[in-house]
């Protein structure tokens, strides 16, 4: 390993292996970042790949395997999926089983590959939240879906206000215990609950390894109490939705383009593009531009910034996306005047 500071990692070049119908590039641990997730053995690259859209039955096969490979190529080391990703529900993970039984899988000891349970997946009493039976039950079909024998993450993809806490950090410790899973993570707990995860998990000696959160330069809910707490206990964190969704791009600069999230998701709407967000996102890109980077590596970069973020988690609908998101990395510096300018704009 060689590190060029503490926080920024870059590993040692190494020789190659070749699989089935992929080979990864030699040269993939050239570029990329790591960075070490909380108080772990584990680094996690920068920039993470997720698989919440982009990667179901809906979407095309031949696009989204040019997008895992391109990632696994570039670094990205990271893949992250959710037992109801798709459209439809667990088609994610049957894609990405497929990619990693088509070659990508030869370098399974190379990758993090994380899931989750916590929303609704089947019907009936069992299939939502966060009771032992859901946990268990979701994770091994999960595994079944992907082929693998176990995740390197298993998340709680959300609180349940009912469930006692002890029931669901219990489960995630078990799991770690049957060798299921290799670490834990919670998702979209506030910080009181996160709080009170950790001391339950710490008790099981399971730590939570990292924890997921909606995180970006439009959402900053994590910045006044969540940050802080997770940065005291050790726990790594990674920002999902970093881009909100596209928005911090300059795809919708000029409209709304045919076939993008906000035209083919219930989870981005039309409606949700308003003219304030317009005039924000204007306003930024031409910052961007001042730095020589799209709005989109700007918002990542302004992320990556902060130390107490371990990962950006994007999502990519084309390999260009996938690229322009890695050339955030290029610079990650700040300086004060433009920190002013961009905080006036988001306040
Ligand atoms: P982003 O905020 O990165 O949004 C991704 C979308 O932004 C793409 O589909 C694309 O939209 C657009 N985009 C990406 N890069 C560019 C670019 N360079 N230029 C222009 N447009 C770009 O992340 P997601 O919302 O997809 O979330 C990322 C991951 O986070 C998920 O896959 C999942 O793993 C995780 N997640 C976790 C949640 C949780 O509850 N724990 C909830 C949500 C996400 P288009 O498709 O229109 O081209």
């Amino acid at each position: 390993m060689d590190s060029s500071d503490s926080v920024n990692l870059r590993l040692k070049p190494f020789g190659g292996n070749v699989a089935g119908g992929y080979a990864a590039d030699t040269n993939r641990y050239s570029d990329m970042i790591y960075r070490r997730c909380g108080r772990s053995g584990i680094l996690l690259p920068a920039i993470s790949l997720g698989l919440w859209h982009n990667f179901g039955s809906v979407d095309t096969y031949s696009n989204f395997v040019k997008i895992a490979h391109k990632a696994f190529d570039c670094g990205i080391t990271h893949f992250d999926l959710a037992n109801n990703y798709g459209p439809v529900y667990g088609s994610a993970e049957e894609n990405f089983g497929r990619i990693l039984k088509q070659g990508l899988g030869v370098y399974r000891d190379e990758m993090i590959i994380s899931t989750k349970a916590g929303w609704d997946m089947w019907p009936g009493p069992y299939g939502d939240l966060g009771s032992r039976k859901y946990l268990f039950a979701s994770l091994d079909q999960s595994l079944k879906r992907m082929g693998l024998d176990y995740v390197d993450i298993f998340y709680s993809h959300r609180p349940d206000p009912v469930t006692p806490l002890e029931e669901t950090m219990g489960a995630l410790a078990d799991i770690v215990r049957q060798g299921k899973a290799l670490y834990v993570g919670i998702s979209n707990y506030n910080a009181a609950q996160t709080q009170k995860a950790l001391e339950i998990l710490n008790g099981h000696r399971v730590p939570c390894l990292i924890h997921q959160a909606r995180y970006s330069m439009l959402d900053r809910w994590t910045e006044p109490e969540l940050l802080p707490l997770l940065k005291k206990e050790g726990v790594g964190m990674i920002a999902y939705s970093p881009l909100a969704q596209g928005l911090l791009s300059d795809k919708y600069l000029n409209g709304i383009p045919e076939n993008s999230r906000a035209t083919r998701s219930i989870s981005l709407t039309e409606k949700q593009i308003t003219p304030e967000i317009i005039e924000k996102t204007g306003k930024l890109n031409k910052i961007a531009s001042g730095r020589g980077q799209t709005l989109a590596e700007m918002a990542l970069a302004w992320l990556l910034k902060n130390e107490s973020v371990t990962s950006v988690l994007v999502g990519a609908s084309s390999v260009a996306q996938l690229l322009d998101n890695l050339k955030a990395l290029e610079n990650m510096q700040f300086d004060k005047e433009e920190l002013e300018k961009i905080e006036n704009i988001l306040n």
